[in-house]
């Protein structure tokens, strides 16, 4: 740490301590800014990194950075994170004793903390040292909660604004995910910091892969796609505390490890499952929304929704919890019809009900958009997306557009003859001609649309009737049993003839009974040892418990896909990996390099003892068909094992696989195909007529004659 000089570049620092080559998006300019004495707010979606922001100036700073953060859990976290990039930090709570609280002070005036942090209740306890001589920096994280107009608000984050008045001169960094407008000026006129340097970083998260699907069958599509996540973490969100318990149990019955989350839990036990979550000792946490607040675990690979969020804020938190490391990750949401019914009965009589329903649409607008679901999602934010996303079910699979008039005006006439007292079941019953009790005592079998809906299954009525809802062709009345009504609109289409859009319906593919992987999915950092990833995830959870700290505090799974593509086998290249700074070079650099050698030497031996293998059975005189068969291994790749064992010196007699006239063949297409090497280009020349192993045989005998 001493080693940081007024002429060490903020690049250095960069590499050395953080591990990384490059800067994200408006780090660079924020450092540079905070460094030179300003105010700064940033506002940068989640994972895009904004602890970066104040941490590496920290190291620049003379003396220490103050970092107010709401979360006592996180601050744990991040101050583990930056000892294991060997940055001095500390947190200050009441939970501490007054000894080490003491201590601590001390630490800073002497100026042996880089970084120290805090929640804003115990900050009147740091009075000693929040002064200029001991102080180069505040940092103010999750900024929003001070501001009555952001969702998190926190009357303790209230008295931040006195630090600019007692500290005028020590440069406050604010930093926040949430943009908008209202609550930003907020957060500047609250800490008093009018001149900040303002810088927005995009939200998109173009990792994050985004699906949405409609909820019929929804647990057994649920089961089906953590299936295919090969024991990764993540999280199903659900709406209520007794959903969580259901959802964890069923997906527990199929063979899942997963565990119930909610506010309804003892603390223990809710501190249980996270840490858990956070060590990759529990690959899925059924949660309401309150789970994954102060968690900063980077490798959550997907997040399923099993009902429809209450709105577009809450469901862009809440997935963008999944690929915090920049790896691909999946977000998934369900939704019905009934969710809607049931989050307009919650909002019901609330304060804000006006809001909160406009919300509710803005979400039901995004599980309907028929283009490039990220847009939608951006445009929320008022960001702009020039070019579709190419990562979300829109784009990867585009709807098909029809002509919806005829359908439009047959379920608007429906409805007129029912008057808009019916809901959609009951209306879908008499376009196709059911003969159920409600229908036969109301009458309906008279009405003229009785049974005119017989070519459409009420599966696709149902999508088509949601889409000319949400398009406004009709609406439902919350108030009256969600009777379906005429609109403005509806009498423009019964009227004036207006051309109705509509999507073809989606088929559900037909879900197969359990896909359960019955014994893969016991260990979440385990996996199957068969890859270098997997080796080395293993040896990071073991690491990760002999420290006791999180697997992803030794290195992000980014860090170890790194590790797989560069393999680095000295402590030069260790250090290009993605993440890895001089101090954890130190610390795991050797382990890590080991291990990565002795995957290969493995990969080598397992590859030398193929050959000795093939090499044997032919020294027994076996010919090649049954070696294969032995072998269990196709007869193609036995004759390239015997050509490359002639190649290396052994008895292996080539020529009994080929005639002369075939080798002669070979060498004048050799001449023709510019002395190539690769088989195909051969097997072209020959139109087809030449078997593989022939060629390999030939080429071989060609470069090294008997
Ligand atoms: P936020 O606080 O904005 O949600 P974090 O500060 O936790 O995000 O950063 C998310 C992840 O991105 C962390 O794993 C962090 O190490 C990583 N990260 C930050 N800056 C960089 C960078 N310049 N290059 C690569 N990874 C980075
Ligand atoms: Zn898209």
């Amino acid at each position: 740490m001493d080693t940081i000089t007024e002429n060490t570049s903020i690049f250095e620092t960069l590499k050395k301590y953080f591990g990384y080559d490059s800067f994200r998006a408006n780090q660079q300019e924020i450092i540079e800014s905070l460094l030179s004495g300003k105010d700064n707010l940033v506002i940068m979606p989640t994972g895009g990194g904004k602890s970066m922001c104040f941490q590496l100036p920290a190291m620049h700073f003379p003396k220490t950075t103050l970092v107010i953060s709401p979360l006592i859990a996180l601050m744990k976290d991040q101050v583990d994170g930056l000892e294991a990039n060997g940055i001095p930090a500390a947190f200050f709570n009441s939970s501490q004793s007054e000894l080490a609280q003491d201590r601590i002070i001390k630490k800073v005036m002497a100026g042996t903390i880089k970084l120290l942090y805090v929640a804003p209740e115990s900050l009147p306890g740091l009075s000693k040292i929040t002064k200029k001589k001991f102080l180069s920096c505040i940092a103010i994280d999750e900024a929003h909660c001070i501001s009555s107009w952001g969702h998190d608000f926190r009357p303790s984050y209230q008295q931040l604004g006195i630090l600019k008045e007692t500290l005028p001169e020590v440069p406050i960094i604010a930093l926040t995910a949430t943009a908008d407008k209202t609550t930003r000026q907020d957060i500047i006129d609250q800490l008093n910091v009018p001149d900040a340097r303002q810088s927005i970083t995009s939200f998109d998260r173009p990792n994050i892969a985004l699906e949405v699907r409609s909820g019929d069958k929804r647990m057994d599509q649920i089961v089906d796609f953590i299936g295919t996540q090969e024991g990764t973490s993540g999280i199903v969100y659900c709406l209520s505390r007794k959903n969580t318990e259901e959802v964890a149990e069923k997906l527990r019955h199929k063979g899942f490890q997963a565990n119930a989350y909610h506010a309804g839990l003892s603390n223990e036990r809710r501190n249980e499952v996270q840490n858990n979550f956070i060590h990759d000792r529990l690959q899925i946490v059924c949660a309401t929304i309150a789970f994954g607040m102060g968690i900063d675990k980077s490798n959550v690979r997907w997040i399923v929704h099993h009902n429809l969020p209450k709105n577009i804020e809450g469901y862009y938190q809440e997935i963008g919890r999944a690929g915090r490391d920049g790896e691909p990750a999946h977000a998934l949401l369900f939704h019905t019809y009934a969710d809607i019914v049931q989050l307009r009965k919650y909002i019901e009589g609330a304060s804000n009900e006006e809001i909160q329903v406009s919300k509710l649409e803005r979400m039901k607008q995004f599980v309907d958009a028929t283009s490039c679901r990220r847009k939608v999602l951006l445009g929320y934010f008022g960001e702009i997306l020039e070019e579709d996303c190419g990562n979300c079910d829109m784009c990867k699979n585009p709807p098909t557009f029809i002509d919806g008039t005829e359908i439009a005006t047959r379920v608007l006439t429906t409805i007129s003859q029912v008057k808009g007292t019916e809901a959609i079941g009951v209306l879908i019953d008499i376009l196709r001609g059911s003969q159920n009790a409600v229908i036969v005592d109301k009458g309906y079998t008279s009405l003229k649309n009785y049974g005119k809906g017989m070519d459409i299954s009420r599966k696709d009525w149902k999508q088509y009737i949601i889409q000319l809802i949400n398009q406004g062709y009709c609406e439902l009345a919350f108030h009256k049993s969600n009777a379906l009504q005429l609109t403005r609109l509806s009498l423009r289409v019964l009227q004036e003839g207006l051309k109705v859009n509509l999507t073809a319906p989606v088929e559900l593919e037909e879900i197969p009974k359990s896909t359960a992987p019955e014994k893969k999915l016991v260990s979440v950092s385990g996996g199957t040892g068969e890859t270098l990833f997997d080796r080395l995830k293993e040896l990071r959870s073991k690491i990760a418990v002999e420290n006791g700290k999180a697997a992803h505090l030794i290195f992000s799974d980014a860090s170890l896909r790194s590790m797989e593509t560069i393999k680095p086998l000295s402590e030069e290249s260790f250090l290009t990996v993605s993440g890895v700074g001089q101090n954890k070079m130190n610390k795991f650099g050797a382990v890590f390099i080991k291990e990565i050698k002795t995957f290969q030497r493995e990969k080598r031996k397992k590859s030398v003892d193929t050959f000795k293998a093939t090499f044997e059975l032919y020294e027994q005189g076996l010919p090649v068909p049954e070696i294969a068969a032995k072998r269990e291994i196709n007869a193609t790749t036995i004759y390239s094992h015997l050509a490359k064992l002639y190649l290396d010196g052994f008895a292996v007699n080539l020529k009994q696989y080929i005639t002369d006239e075939e080798l002669e063949g070979i060498r004048k297409a050799k001449d023709v195909l510019d002395n190539s090497n690769s088989l195909k280009p051969y097997f072209e020349h020959f139109n087809e007529q030449m078997a593989y192993h022939k060629i390999r045989v030939g080429l071989t005998l060609l470069e090294k004659p008997e």
